[in-house]
């Protein structure tokens, strides 16, 4: 599991079995005359042992190049160059690459393997089970499944043995919908083949350039694993309550805001109306935080944007966003520990081999 060098502070790492390693930019670790930073030092951290540096531009690698008895991380077992985690095997090395050639004319450079998965996907091996089985409960239940409820009884007495079987809970979230899975956001019934085709984003208002953007950057099917709640830092979020299979395109949507079911906005009771001359036409619920508004027939907004502080009103420059190491990740179909992210990681013949 990788652990951003920024969010040390925020993570209780005894919360991570199995272990992690934290991650540093190279103007984290070196100073600007190439001694090493002693916030480094702090925190107990050893590049090579629980910790790499990742190189994201020329310019870093020039500015702070990697020491001459710095190597790129590899895996190793009993001596040898391997190519994949499994038993007995080992990372070596003290850096990667994910140099992109953007607004250079030099080359795309990548080197070292996938690092793991970061902090915020994490889940230990039992709670990653019960999302399995969850996902792979709701894979019988897509509209046009191969399969039987009868073969999926297995999984029902193991949700039924962990308190998580009572399936008008699942209507509720709107992960299921008259016994159908369906999409947490729009609520359309999920049909079995959407967790096997590949995305495309020509579909649906908002979207309609996205599909320029993502095109080569993502194997995405068209749903997929899908959080009610945001994966954030510091807590951890995959669990089995929160998991369904939802549409990629209203997973970008959605971005990193909690997923509001009807039930739980009509249950925060602001009904939301326009008021015209004559009368108040009401168009749905609006929630306490007024990120989501849902209308009873499956309608939702968003809220994009919050307001502006007082002082950003006035012309002040918004504060500093840090940007994701979105390339570093394992894709998630090969995370070690199991984290699903497509519908072949949860294939309902596997589900009994698993812890
Ligand atoms: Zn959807």
């Amino acid at each position: 599991m990788i652990l951003p060098f920024e969010r040390i502070g925020e993570i209780d790492t005894d919360a991570y079995q199995g272990g992690y390693v934290v991650r540093l930019y190279p103007w984290q670790y070196f100073e600007p005359d190439g001694s090493v930073s002693l916030q480094v030092d702090e925190h107990g951290i050893e590049i090579g042992t629980n910790a790499f540096v990742l190189y994201r531009t020329h310019g870093e690698f020039e500015l702070y190049p990697p020491p001459v008895d710095w190597t790129v991380r590899g895996l190793e077992k009993d001596g040898e160059a391997v190519t994949r985690w499994g038993n007995g095997v080992t990372d070596t090395g003290e850096y990667v690459l994910r140099i992109s050639p953007i607004g250079t004319e030099q080359p795309k450079h990548f080197e070292g393997p996938p690092q793991g998965i970061f902090a915020p996907e994490y889940a230990d091996p039992d709670t990653n089970f019960l999302c399995q089985v969850v996902l792979a409960w709701l894979t019988v239940h897509t509209y046009g499944s191969p399969y039987t409820t009868a073969q999926a009884r297995h999984l029902e007495l193991i949700l039924e043995a962990e308190g998580l079987a009572e399936f008008d809970v699942y209507d509720a979230r709107g992960v299921l919908r008259h016994g159908l899975t369906a999409c947490p956001l729009c609520l359309r019934v999920i049909r079995h083949e959407q967790l096997h085709e590949l995305v495309r984003f020509e579909e649906g208002s908002g979207l309609v350039n996205a599909a320029v953007q993502v095109e080569g950057a993502t194997r995405s099917t068209d749903a997929n694993l899908f959080h009610l709640v945001p994966l954030v830092y510091g807590a951890l979020e995959h669990a089995p309550h929160s998991v369904a299979w939802g549409h990629a395109t209203c997973n970008t949507r959605l971005g990193q805001r909690r997923c509001y079911s009807l039930a739980e906005l009509q249950q925060m009771d602001l009904k939301l109306g326009i008021v015209r001359e004559d009368r108040i036409e009401t168009i749905g619920w609006i929630s306490t935080d007024f990120q989501m508004i849902r209308s009873p027939f499956g309608a939702v907004w968003i809220q994009l944007s919050s307001d502006m502080s007082e002082a950003e009103m006035q012309g002040a420059p918004p504060p500093p966003v840090l940007a994701p190491d979105d390339e570093l990740e394992v894709p998630v179909a090969e995370a070690e520990d199991g984290v699903p992210v497509d519908a072949d990681e949860v294939h309902i013949g596997e589900i009994g081999d698993a812890p």
